[in-house]
């Protein structure tokens, strides 16, 4: 998603001194920029934090981290916010190398914002001053404006004069939010943001701050362990392993089309069938499947949805019986003998309610939908 950098908001919707909006303002926009990683290496000691990792994120994007602990994610964004430096590589900001061999811009001349997993609040700051910290080289008085401004959008102008231990957890993240948010930076770096907050704050944060990048414009980079909060975030989302990125796309290409098991098991609950390839295919209960690139005789891993497989009445596809079911709302987990399959199939299903353990089923999938990857790189 690319928005143009010219295309800025001029502070019109400044209400009159001592008068408040009736609904929340609009965030006034900032100056997007363009976000560069080129061959980014970064060691610790032996540990290669950061393997040739090169990542572009336009003006405006909201680009989200995604993988397990330790694969590198915080370690990026420490990067693009001059927290740290690369051991090899180099960052730019707008095309103007930021972190190289031969140039090091620090932190405070980036135009970057950031906001990290334990957001803290200084204590002894009024929510207002905490806000208007970042705004220092303004006049008190239009820093105290910006400030309760932004306050206004996330819906805690009332909480101005009061001290951050008063405030809930979902109200301390909104400050932070809006913390980060006031200077308007250009680029906006947000490490695991939402981690402390109960799912349903969780979700109405996530919808407010993506209101509010929207709004801005920003640039963001969100790092996430959680594949939903990627896919609703972010424009774009770059999976990490063990520092390199293996895949980069829209929520939808990764959830389609995962370059690695690896990717697909981040997406979805799969169940892993083995089979040697013949002939550039894979003979399954349900037919025959490509295995593209893999050659006679090596392991290919077929990979089916839990949610993919659908139950019917004995009769129909192949025949099964219910081994076990747990009830989990709206779906129930069902194991199912499938014959065919050595070992039962997991499937996730909305019917599994009435489907009994021993009951006899029927079992179709959409093979077109079936994932196949090289068995040898995951072992
Ligand atoms: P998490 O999701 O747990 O925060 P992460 O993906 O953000 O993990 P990083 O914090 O970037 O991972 O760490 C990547 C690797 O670099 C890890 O192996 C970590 O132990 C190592 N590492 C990070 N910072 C340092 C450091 N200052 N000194 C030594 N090793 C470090």
């Amino acid at each position: 998603m690319n928005r143009s950098s010219s295309d800025i908001n001029a502070r019109a919707d400044t209400p009159l001194p001592g008068t408040t909006p009736a609904i929340p303002r609009r965030a006034a926009a900032t100056f997007a920029a363009s976000l560069s990683f080129e061959n980014v290496e970064r060691r610790y000691g032996d540990t290669l934090a950061l393997d040739d990792v090169s990542l572009s994120i336009a003006p405006g994007e909201v680009v989200c981290l995604l993988g397990p602990s330790g694969c590198g994610k915080t370690t990026l964004l420490r990067i693009a916010a001059g927290i740290e430096r690369p051991t090899s590589g180099r960052v730019l900001i707008n095309e103007q190398e930021v972190a190289g061999p031969n140039r090091f811009v620090p932190p405070e001349e980036r135009s970057v914002g950031l906001m990290f997993q334990d957001f803290a609040l200084f204590p002894h700051l009024s929510i207002i001053d905490n806000v208007a910290f970042g705004l220092k080289a303004l006049p008190r008085r239009e820093a105290e404006r910006e400030a309760r401004s932004m306050l206004t959008r996330v819906g805690l102008a009332h909480l101005s004069d009061a001290y951050p231990h008063i405030l809930s957890g979902g109200q301390q993240q909104r400050v932070a939010l809006a913390r980060a948010m006031v200077p308007r930076p250009a680029v906006l770096l947000m490490d695991e943001p939402f981690s402390g907050l109960d799912v349903q704050l969780r979700d109405s944060m996530q919808e407010e701050t993506l209101a509010l990048l929207r709004e801005t414009r920003a640039t963001a980079v969100i790092v996430t362990h959680h594949p939903e909060e990627a896919m609703r975030l972010a424009d774009r989302i770059a999976v990490l392993r063990r520092g390199r990125i293996v895949q980069t796309g829209s929520a939808e290409d990764l959830y389609d089309h995962p370059a690695e098991l690896f990717v697909a098991r981040l997406f979805s609950e799969i169940n892993e069938i083995a089979y040697r390839a013949r002939a550039g295919v894979i003979e399954t209960p349900f037919g025959s499947v490509p295995a593209p690139g893999i050659a006679d005789g090596e392991t290919a891993i077929l990979g089916l949805r839990e949610r993919g497989i659908r139950v019917k009445d004995a009769g129909q596809g192949l025949p099964g019986r219910i081994l076990h079911t747990k009830f989990l709302g709206d779906i129930a987990l069902l194991e199912i003998g499938v014959q065919g399959f050595d070992a039962p199939l997991r499937v996730r299903s909305p019917e599994g309610r009435t489907r009994p353990k021993g009951s006899e089923v029927g079992i179709e999938v959409d093979m077109s939908r079936a994932l196949v990857f090289p068995g040898a790189a995951e072992v």
